[in-house]
């Protein structure tokens, strides 16, 4: 996708909970309780969390923070054409494997967009737009394309112009 066109608003209602199901988190001072990856949370009702509302006073501050940065319904609506792992379970596991991949690619995305308000060289702006377009060139993602983003160079090519960024807006002493 170019630049711009990501949507990085989540959406739960065109999602399936993944953030809910797929996310891992330890009891204290920003969640109730242990929760396994891959392991529904108690709060869950369908794909809807019944403390929602209440998030805070609760004991989920963790939950009020997160931002899936728009990964979840893209993987339940691009990647699964709708299904869920509610009517699925053996769907648990590669969904995981899916919303990681996209949450990391919708991520990566954002901090390249993120980067364009820097003040920039030319050179840098040329290999910021040659990795934006690089990022997600399928027009439709699937299990392997995100997996294969996960496991190719493209991430850690955005981690090398980011911190090379850095290492430029240091302050000279
Ligand atoms: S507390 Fe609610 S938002 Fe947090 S993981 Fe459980 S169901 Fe999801």
């Amino acid at each position: 996708m170019q630049e711009g066109m990501i949507d990085f608003r989540p959406k739960c209602d065109d999602c399936a909970a993944l953030c809910c199901v797929m996310l891992p988190f330890d009891g204290g001072e920003d969640f109730g309780f242990d929760k396994a990856a891959g392991v529904a949370c108690r709060h869950l009702t369908g794909h809807a969390c019944r403390i929602h509302t209440d998030l805070v006073e609760q004991g989920f501050a963790g939950c009020h923070r997160y931002d899936c940065l728009g990964a979840g319904q893209r993987v339940v609506k691009e990647v699964y054409a709708g299904q869920s792992w509610r009517s699925d379970p053996t769907l648990i596991a590669p969904m995981e494997q899916a919303f990681r991949a996209m949450r990391h690619l919708h991520e990566d995305h954002a901090l390249l967009e993120a980067a364009a308000r820097l003040p920039l060289t030319e050179g840098e702006q040329a290999q910021r737009l040659a990795l934006v377009a690089d990022l997600d060139v399928v027009s439709q993602q699937t299990q392997a394309s995100l997996i294969a983003y996960e496991t190719g160079p493209k991430p850690r090519a955005v981690r090398n112009f980011l911190a090379q960024l850095k290492a430029r807006l240091q302050p000279r002493r």
